[in-house]
């Protein structure tokens, strides 16, 4: 089904450049357009950054370093931080219709997850850093040793396009908080809540050059511009992992700390003794909430052979009952795909499910009725095994296989059997095997009888391919400061 028609009421932004505490154009004035991707329309221009804008915002936020930023106390910086959080829930109506508007999502999704949570990243944060202190330890009766933590310096933020707003500041709030100055590069499909974001910096008191922004492209543009300059200290990467290998090999020259969180082809396991009606109702939002492009989803769903028939049938039933179309419609619960790029791509996957021998038991069109915008009927996926690379590779979109399987262990070695490493759920009421399935199961984040549940504190990021290093808590303090030991001989 579809949906189609309402229109927002906060309109688009032109999107410049935030360096030094100033909106700026480029040096030499271009720009690219901002497609609406459930028109096509275009929504404005973006100020298209290279090299040079990156090098003027680095050599702010250098400079800020050692300025007001850094002068101030710990309490004066969590009053700050604790302020941009407040005003991005002033300013929640606004930014929720931006965020919709870039990225094709549900109007209700940005309101009710993407701008909160930003929101709350900054809250978190502010009051987190105040409850971690350093290692001192005693060496014999010889000397003392304690830690002192310090700020990492320039950090360059790369993000991508499909939680814009929610994963620049689950960078940004840890950044700042351990005292840092940055130069964020946006997605260049989602500019607009970046460049909002910047201006509530600036009215939260946040002093010139502590935070930058400096939109445009990634190879060869903004991004690798950013990567590559020597005054950059670290730089915190979300996006593909194809994407971190080149930035890998690029930070390599001048050696900067890296963090990354990559992309997943996550296994979603059901075993039999589940309580179905639950699992099907998660598994409905980590299959096609936001359109499947949430690095989490899981895409790979593996169900317990005496639950597989009734599983697909209940699952296909309710996957029918979702409303595709109009982000703006309160109904919808699929919008539209990022970008006639992405859409093309994940089409394709769909097509080579089909040569691969694969049955599309569900969806795999675009809905009737929606001639425009990069709309995608939810896909459900059987007859495909591990060899088919639409189980092994990440598709980022609406798109799910199911697989039915006999035996705890070949589960286990089935949902292991990716490069990925990123996150995975488990449905069972059997404490011993959740726990058995848990320990063995290669992924950063394992959920059992849930999705998506996030605690702040805990560590999130991924293993193998899917990322280096966690964030979150503490975790999120060791990336952005340098700790220096002490040592006083007695
Ligand atoms: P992408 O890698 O294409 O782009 C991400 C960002 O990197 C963009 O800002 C882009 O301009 C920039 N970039 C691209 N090439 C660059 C280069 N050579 N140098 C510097 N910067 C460069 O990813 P995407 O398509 O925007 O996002 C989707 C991907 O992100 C998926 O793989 C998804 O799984 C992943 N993701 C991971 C997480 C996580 O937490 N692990 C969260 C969200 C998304």
């Amino acid at each position: 089904m579809s949906t189609t028609g309402l229109q927002p009421k906060t309109k688009a932004i032109d999107c410049l450049h935030f360096i030094n505490g100033q909106f700026v154009p480029s040096v030499n004035g271009r720009v690219f357009p901002n497609i609406n991707p459930a028109t096509e329309e275009v929504l404005g221009t973006v100020a298209e950054g290279g090299p040079e804008e990156i090098d003027l915002a680095v050599q702010a936020a250098r400079k800020a370093l050692r300025g007001p930023w850094r002068s101030m106390t710990a309490n004066e910086r969590v009053a700050v931080l604790r302020r941009i959080g407040d005003l991005i829930l002033e300013r929640q109506e606004e930014l929720a219709i931006l965020e919709s508007l870039d990225t094709g999502k549900p109007l209700w999704l940005s309101k009710s997850v993407d701008i909160p949570r930003a929101a709350y990243n900054f809250h978190f944060f502010a009051d987190y850093v105040r409850t971690i202190g350093t290692e001192a330890s005693q060496s014999d009766d010889v000397a003392i040793n304690y830690a002192i933590r310090r700020p990492l310096g320039v950090v360059g933020l790369i993000n991508p396009w499909n939680l814009p707003l929610l994963l620049l500041t689950w960078k940004l709030a840890p950044a700042l908080a351990a005292g840092n100055t940055v130069v964020m590069k946006p997605a260049e499909l989602t500019p607009m809540t970046a460049t909002v974001l910047a201006e509530i910096c600036r009215d939260a008191g946040i002093p010139d050059g502590v935070v930058n922004v400096v939109h445009g492209f990634g190879p060869d543009s903004a991004g690798s511009a950013l990567v590559e300059h020597p005054d950059v200290n670290g730089i915190t990467f979300t996006g593909e992992t194809t994407t971190g290998k080149i930035i890998m090999q690029a930070a390599a020259k001048t050696l900067k700390r890296l963090s990354y969180e990559l992309g997943g082809k996550n296994p979603n396991i059901i075993f039999a003794d589940s309580d179905l009606d639950e699992v099907i109702d998660t598994t409905l939002k980590s299959s096609f909430v936001n359109q499947g492009e949430v690095c989490l989803c899981g895409s790979r769903i593996y169900v317990e052979r005496a639950a597989y028939q009734e599983f697909l049938d209940k699952f296909v039933a309710k996957t029918k009952e979702l409303l595709v179309g109009d982000p703006f419609h309160e109904k919808t619960k699929v919008g539209a795909l990022i970008s006639e790029e992405h859409y093309q791509r994940v089409t394709q996957y769909i097509e080579l499910a089909r040569q691969e021998g694969g049955t599309i038991l569900l969806g795999g069109r675009r809905p009737e009725g929606l001639e425009k915008g990069y709309y995608l009927e939810p896909t459900i996926i059987t007859g495909v095994d591990r060899s088919c690379r639409v189980v092994r590779e990440e598709i980022f979109g609406p798109v799910v296989t199911v697989t039915p399987f006999d035996t705890e262990e070949e589960v286990i070695e089935q949902a292991n059997d990716t490069h990925y490493g990123l996150s995975a759920t488990i449905w069972t009421n059997d404490l011993r095997r959740a726990h058995r399935v848990a320990g063995q199961i290669e992924a950063g984040i394992i959920w059992v009888n849930t999705w998506f549940f996030r605690d702040l504190r805990t560590p999130f990021g991924g293993m193998k391919q899917s990322g280096i290093g966690r964030e979150g808590g503490v975790h999120s303090f060791e990336f952005y400061s340098e700790l220096t030991n002490i040592c006083i001989k007695l």
